[in-house]
């Protein structure tokens, strides 16, 4: 999608601070952290939300969860956070799925994203 930021990421259009990259998904530090440790997970390809994926999506599901684990391992967080914000009304500015990693602090005060 050509007017999406986190396609321009995944195109190296945009700069982004990588930690982790296959072919199908790409991982990068947010822009505007609420964490000390807050990293998005994305597939390369252009999904709007966990909404618009369907069963033939389960693989890549699991392997955007499993990124989620990998960076938050490599990151050596002993708790953290993964969340998905959905449509406008779940707090989604970004319309490009993506898991924030969030941690590095207690999360036990941060009510919401977005
Ligand atoms: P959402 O509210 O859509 O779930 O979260 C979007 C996230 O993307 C926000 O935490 C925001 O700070 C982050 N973000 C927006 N634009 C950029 C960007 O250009 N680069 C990076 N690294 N993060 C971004
Ligand atoms: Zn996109």
């Amino acid at each position: 999608m050509t007017d999406c930021i986190f396609c321009k990421i995944v195109a190296k259009e945009l700069p982004a601070d990588i930690v982790y990259e296959d072919e199908q998904i790409i991982a990068f530090r947010d822009v505007k952290p609420v964490a000390p440790v807050h990293i998005l997970v994305i597939p390369k390809r252009h999904i709007e939300s966990l909404q618009t994926t369907d069963s033939t999506d389960d693989q890549l599901l699991g392997a955007l969860m499993g990124v989620a684990r990998q960076v938050a391992k490599e990151q050596n967080l002993a708790g953290y956070r993964v969340a998905t914000n959905i449509g406008k009304e779940g707090g989604q500015v970004v319309k490009h799925l993506h898991l924030h990693v969030i941690g590095g602090r207690p999360l036990s005060d941060l009510p919401a994203l977005g």
